[in-house]
């Protein structure tokens, strides 16, 4: 009996066709014209390899229902072939309901913002250039009196990310110096950064008052009083809530406090809420009700609520920001021209707040009515249904998130798709759909695959409507 299978799978490896046939065949040549033949020549490689050790490994039963013919091989090989061409970083479609999905990149910028990058990424620009003087100028000077003039800052600067606008203030005002900040507060954003391990990098020294769940003002006031206290740190806990028994330091508070010491306080505010949207039943600070509060300093990040690029922006006293641009560190985290290019763009919008709330997609995205997000789902399912498969789609009431790590336990409400069929389960297609062209995330819930509108742009809907084409077509085998 063995002997036997030994036999077989020596005749089924023999079956498979030798690289040159495959490579040469009218089928590969046909689809394959324009890509570089190291891309195909590695393909089918890798194809014939993976098939032999199939062979090699596979039972007999899995083996018999298994097709070796030439048509199979060279299929496999162009998945392989279109997998190597594919770009690592690509557009996908969000339809998780989730705005500033951490994994699908956060905020998308605004088509002016896309427009700016493009033009500046691709030709000389002005970046560190004072056109009017004919001489060098800084790269700093190029969004800071927007930001100072849209949030009341007296001054600002930009650098790679808000965990590196943490790290270069405590580096620049606080080396080697006593940052008192309250144990309520001591954040892990991302799961990479962590207030006390940002602080210990600094060179910084960690003082902790209060304790987790109440933190009052005389425990600053006695951490101050007690020692030589170079900065108080308060940070916005963006990603979580303390509820029941607690008690916070308010930011005004403490900068009456600042005051009466003569001690700066810092204020790590995250989101870079540029807007107020309390008419959305979204709460959460403004950068422009924190500077207006007294903070010394307030840094917050571009790829959050304030819907640009990835950026930290450190909005504030003068002094303070020269001190931190002369620092080595400001060098090692600057930011480069496309990322300028992004945020000036962005920046512009916001001087007219209605336009920022049309243009900015996350901001759009937030103030989307209940009734919009059940017309756009009425029009996708009108669409999906004109396909005539057997799903069967149903618009619910659900919950968006904004996500990224702010406005926990705060939802918007909306309309969603809920698909269900008899011919695939949910997993399947969710599977199916992530796997397309241009991947679909959506999720699960209660045994139906949900699609939220919120996230979606007009673009998307031709591409999900042929994406349950395609399935609904391998389902009958067309
Ligand atoms: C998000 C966040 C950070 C980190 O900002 P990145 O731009 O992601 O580096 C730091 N502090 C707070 C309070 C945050 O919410």
């Amino acid at each position: 009996m063995e002997e036997d299978s030994i036999m077989d799978k020596q005749a089924l490896l023999r079956k498979i066709p030798k690289i040159d046939e495959l490579i040469n065949s009218e089928e590969l040549q046909s689809k394959c014209d324009e890509i570089p033949s190291w891309i195909v020549l590695e393909s089918i490689r890798e194809t014939i390899d993976e098939l032999r050790s199939f062979i090699l490994e596979g039972t007999e039963s899995v083996l018999e229902s298994f097709k070796f013919d030439e048509f199979s091989i060279i299929e496999k090989a162009i998945v392989k072939i279109r997998e190597k061409q594919q770009n690592n970083v690509r557009r996908i479609i969000n339809a998780t309901g989730t705005i500033l999905h951490t994994n699908l990149g956060r905020a998308n910028l605004s088509e002016r913002a896309g427009f700016h990058v493009q033009e500046t990424a691709s030709a000389y620009s002005t970046l560190e250039y004072n056109v009017k003087e004919g001489k060098r100028g800084s790269r700093h000077d190029l969004v800071s009196g927007l930001v100072a003039k849209i949030t009341g800052a007296e001054d600002a600067m930009v650098v790679n990310n808000n965990a590196a606008a943490v790290l270069l203030c405590l580096s620049a005002l606080a080396k080697d110096k006593n940052v008192v900040v309250s144990r309520g507060e001591l954040v892990e954003i991302g799961g990479s950064f962590r207030i006390p391990e940002i602080m210990e990098l600094s060179g910084s020294n960690l003082i902790e008052v209060g304790t987790t769940n109440k933190t009052h003002l005389r425990d600053y006031r006695k951490a101050a009083l007690d020692r030589e206290v170079a900065l108080m740190l308060k940070v916005h806990t963006s990603n979580y809530k303390i509820v029941g028994f607690t008690q916070e330091v308010e930011i005004e508070e403490l900068v009456e406090l600042g005051k009466e010491l003569e001690i700066p306080i810092i204020y790590d505010l995250g989101s870079g809420l540029l807007c107020n949207l309390e008419p959305y039943g979204i709460h959460e600070p403004t950068v422009q009700e924190t500077v207006a509060s007294g903070a010394d300093l307030v840094l917050f990040s571009g790829d959050k609520l304030l819907g640009g690029p990835q950026a930290g922006i450190i909005a504030g006293k003068k002094e303070m920001i020269a001190a931190m641009k002369a620092h080595q560190l400001a060098r090692v985290i600057r930011v480069d021209k496309m990322t300028l290019a992004a945020l000036e763009s962005t920046l512009r919008t916001y001087l007219d707040m209605e336009t920022a709330k049309a243009e900015i997609p996350i901001l759009s995205m937030i103030t989307m009515t209940p009734a919009t997000t059940k017309e756009n789902a009425e029009k996708l399912v009108e669409r999906l249904e004109e396909i005539g498969g057997d799903f069967q789609f149903e618009i619910i009431p659900g919950e968006s998130q904004i996500g990224g790590g702010s406005t926990p336990n705060q939802f918007i409400k909306g309309f969603v798709i809920a698909c269900i069929s008899n011919s695939i389960t949910p997993d399947n297609l969710e599977k199916n759909l992530r796997f397309n062209d241009i991947p679909i995330i959506g999720r699960i819930s209660n045994d139906r695959y949900i699609i939220d509108p919120r996230t979606l742009f007009n673009s998307d809907y031709d591409s999900i409507v042929n994406a349950f084409k395609k399935i609904w077509n391998d389902i009958n085998g067309k």
